[in-house]
């Protein structure tokens, strides 16, 4: 079978990757070890050779600032990190040493590897948090291009928002039927995201989403670990150590076993004395994670009031990311929701098969057999924009008689996608260029102080006189990507942003920078 069509889910804390099989329903592809989840975590050794996955994690002990994990976190930040100093830095105070590298390298040798669990790829779709930025977006495209998923030069990645992969999944399952307004409930391991979506047939629309991206299951490990620290010194007066990794793995090791039983006792190694056994209860864990869970409660609430709904309005609950296994999960979505979720599938596997299916349905049709054409062609699918976009323009202040900068909304969130919208301004005085500015931000404001700028570029003209139109036009395509056109009517002068990822020199570049390590 040749693995064509890929859909890869770059998680925080694991990854995965799917492909579409010959009668169009998707297949995750395993490991050599048959692993079908993949840690998200990086090794460089100093023979630099570089390992991925569980080999990379069971390397922290020995060689921390070695290991980089939770890379998502910082794919819209200008850092780069450095296995000398073993923490991230920014940008600005980087040495450009041969031991630094950006979000985007270091993600681009995980999908490396991921693309190495399969055979060539003609069409591949990533997939990200629909709260992601601009330029997190950027980022991840720029590392699938690093990776040289399917040739850089060609227009073969896309990215899809991962509640949209996830609802993809479901409602292609056999045997389950979705449709009216459902709500995806995503807990992994170091974000939360809750989107509420229309499903129609197999017409996806995203209505809201939101989230928060430090709400995940580490967050858990680190109160189990807490309350094992605590019993331990209480008895033996030593604390542990809260960032040890063999004591946050056993804490893990502990979350997941209260999931299934009611209370579950490990022994521990003292920092440097003896061993104890510590016994928690699952009462006592859910205890422990209330305030945790009080903040995913609010986040549920507050997506279905944003959807403009009432709870009653949603006919389902779809469950996404190996969190959502926690009963204290699954009791608060009943809680806040009054309705049990859909349970029974693979919820660590769901985003990437989703994003395999999407893969399919956006794929050149000369890539597929007629058996997935006919899959393919049964599926549609749209998403929305999650942030405002607009550009800081200037209005005349009566009361005060001055001018003064405002944040300007164009594109609003919300706004199904791909979205094309042009609003008209004017030039407040006789001028030879004007600021092209875009921004971006969470909520609709027009104080400029609260947005973030993404990009801004001057535009020169000639004799522009004041009242002149100026025509802003932002499109906003699929993989929620910006293209703006700033235009001066009287001049023709058209000026264009394109926030768009590194072009193949840069990316060229930035692989060469990489060119020593090997990938194992
Ligand atoms: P994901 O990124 O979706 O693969 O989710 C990974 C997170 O799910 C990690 O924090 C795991 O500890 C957590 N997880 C996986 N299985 C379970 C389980 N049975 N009970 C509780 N948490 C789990």
């Amino acid at each position: 079978m040749s693995n064509k069509i890929v859909g890869i889910d770059l998680g925080t804390t694991f990854s995965a990757i799917a492909v579409l099989d010959s009668i169009g329903n998707p297949e995750i592809l395993p490991d050599l070890k048959n692993n079908r989840i993949t840690a998200s975590a990086v090794y460089f050794s100093s023979s630099n050779e570089t390992k991925v996955g569980s080999e990379a994690l069971s390397a922290i002990k020995a060689e921390p600032n070695r290991v980089v994990t939770e890379i998502k976190r910082h794919m819209r930040d200008e850092v780069v990190y450095s296995l000398g100093k073993g923490e991230w830095i920014d940008k600005k105070f980087s040495e450009k040493l041969e031991d630094e590298f950006t979000p985007a390298q270091l993600s681009s040798i995980i999908l490396k590897k991921l693309k190495d669990f399969g055979e060539k790829i003609d069409k591949a779709v990533i997939t990200v948090p629909a709260m992601f930025a601009n330029d997190a977006r950027q980022a991840t495209i720029d590392a699938a291009k690093m990776a040289e998923l399917s040739g850089y030069e060609s227009d073969t990645i896309e990215l899809i928002n991962e509640p949209t992969a996830a609802i993809f999944h479901y409602a292609n399952l056999p045997g389950v039927s979705i449709s009216g307004k459902v709500m995806v409930v995503d807990l992994g391991g170091g974000t939360f995201d809750v989107t509420i979506a229309e499903v129609n047939g197999k017409k996806v629309d995203v209505i809201h989403s939101e989230g928060n991206p430090n709400l995940g299951g580490k967050d858990f490990d680190r109160l189990i670990l807490k309350f094992m620290s605590e019993e331990y010194k209480n008895q033996l007066g030593a604390e542990l150590s809260i960032d040890d990794v063999e004591y946050l793995l056993q804490a893990e090791e502990l979350k997941k076993i209260l999931s299934t039983r009611e209370s579950h006792a490990i022994v521990i190694d003292g920092p440097n004395g003896p061993s104890k056994k510590i016994e928690i209860t699952r009462n006592q864990f859910d205890d422990l994670s209330s305030s945790l869970i009080e903040a995913m409660k609010l986040k549920m609430d507050s997506c279905v009031k944003k959807a403009k709904l009432q709870k009653n309005d949603i006919s389902q609950i779809l469950l996404v990311g190996g969190s959502t296994r926690m009963p204290c999960v699954i009791s608060a979505i009943k809680e806040v929701m009054d309705k049990e979720p859909t349970k029974g599938v693979n919820v660590d596997e769901a985003v990437a098969s989703g994003a395999a299916l999407y893969a399919g349905t956006i794929a050149d049709k000369s890539d597929l057999n007629e058996a997935q054409k006919d899959a393919m062609s049964k599926i549609d699918l749209s998403d929305v924009a999650n942030h405002y976009f607009g550009t800081i323009a200037q209005t005349f202040d009566q009361e005060r008689q001055t001018y003064f900068q405002y944040n300007s909304i164009i594109i609003e969130k919300g706004s199904k996608l791909p979205v094309a919208k042009t609003n008209q301004y004017s030039l407040i005085g006789d001028q030879d260029g004007f600021p092209a500015t875009v921004t971006q931000s969470d909520g609709p404001t027009e104080n400029k102080e609260f947005v973030h700028i993404i990009a801004q570029e001057q535009v020169e003209i000639k004799n522009g006189k004041k009242d002149d139109e100026v025509q802003i036009t932002f499109s906003y395509d699929k993989s929620q990507i910006m293209h703006c056109t700033f235009e001066h009517i009287a001049s023709g002068k058209k000026h264009e942003i394109q926030i768009k990822s590194k072009t193949s020199e840069e990316v060229d570049a930035a692989q060469k920078e990489m060119k020593n390590f090997t990938i194992d």
